[in-house]
């Protein structure tokens, strides 16, 4: 009932969400693997996580599916993604392909003694890092991803400075990704960067550029929701928040989310609900399979949709 409301809404401002012709960033999901175990988390990730790694004939698969699909981006996710075994071979493979790199990085991993040279490796290949930072106060930080891990994730970001992230070089960019502590929408404007980056540079740190995700409401941060008593409440919230002009550049059009076992999805929260693309995996998924394919929707879409919009790549409309 609730996924028929948002295509009802989709339909009443006149909208259609369908794939587009061309697939711009194949994201790998490498599993669920994380060192934090974060409040917020819609993959319901954790350090208890290792059974559901990308095995390596997964791995594989995706490898020569960069050839067939020819994405415009490799998009690397997790969990930790750096956790993943053969992390480093699939940076290396979409590199010598010559196509860019995003690394999902939650910055404390990059303390981790096994990982602790990893930002000047990133920094080597030229892979942009996408890093979550709930907040720029300790305390809204560390509420949501737990003691301490605020002036963990300051840490690896003066360490990526250090090797050149942060700084303005093109071929080493880091973006800030911040969420809304609880069941609040993403309040991103550019006054709040400007507030972001003062806060930030008083600790020796800087960043290119400061993107938003609006929670969505499956996984860890549904089941706080339920407990909180705040479910429909913030389903109300992000429907009644529902922005036509955030269709047109949500992530699901152009990005293909690939889970560990290979199936095939529209974006990474149909994965994690488990609502695939059927008929085929990342072994033998064709572009011309996805282009001008209909989209599963439900009614975790509406998360998409509120206000400025929300996707991997922050919001689908521009600010205020
Ligand atoms: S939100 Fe990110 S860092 Fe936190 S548990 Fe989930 S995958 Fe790990
Ligand atoms: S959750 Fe967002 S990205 Fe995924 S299908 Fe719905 S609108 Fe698209």
């Amino acid at each position: 009932m609730v996924a028929s409301t948002f295509n009802v809404r989709l339909a009443a401002a006149g909208q259609r969400l369908e794939r587009a012709q061309a697939l711009r960033v194949l994201q790998l999901n490498l599993g669920r693997l994380c060192n934090m175990r974060c409040s917020h988390c819609h993959v319901g990730a954790g350090p208890d996580q290792g059974h559901t790694q990308m095995p390596y004939a997964v791995v594989r698969q995706c490898i020569v599916a960069m050839d067939r699909l020819q994405p415009q981006c490799v998009d690397l996710t997790g969990g930790a993604p750096e956790m993943h075994r053969h992390f480093r071979e699939l940076v290396l493979a979409a590199r010598t392909r010559n196509i860019p790199v995003i690394d999902r990085c939650n910055l404390t991993i990059l303390l981790v003694p096994a990982y602790q040279d990893l930002p000047q490796w990133l920094a080597d290949h030229q892979v942009e890092v996408v890093a979550s930072l709930p907040h720029w106060s300790q305390e809204t930080s560390d509420r949501q991803r737990g003691d301490g891990s605020w002036e963990q994730s300051l840490e690896a970001l003066r360490r990526l400075r250090a090797v050149g992230y942060g700084t303005g070089d093109p071929q080493r960019q880091l973006t800030l990704m911040t969420n809304p502590d609880g069941d609040r929408l993403q309040p991103l404007c550019d006054k709040i960067t400007d507030q972001w980056r003062q806060k930030l540079a008083k600790h020796g740190v800087t960043f290119d550029q400061l993107i938003g995700l609006t929670n969505m409401p499956i996984a860890r941060f549904r089941d706080w929701l339920v407990a909180a008593g705040r479910l429909e409440h913030y389903q109300q919230v992000l429907e009644n928040a529902f922005n036509p002009c955030a269709v047109r550049g949500l992530m699901c059009r152009d990005t293909l989310s690939v889970a560990p076992n290979g199936q095939l999805y529209d974006c990474d929260f149909n994965q994690m609900l488990d609502v695939p693309l059927p008929g085929h995996t990342i072994a033998d998924v064709m572009p011309e399979t996805l282009a001008g394919r209909s989209i599963h929707t439900g009614g975790h879409c509406f998360g998409c949709t509120a206000g400025q919009g929300s996707s991997c790549g922050g919001a689908t409309v521009a600010g205020p």
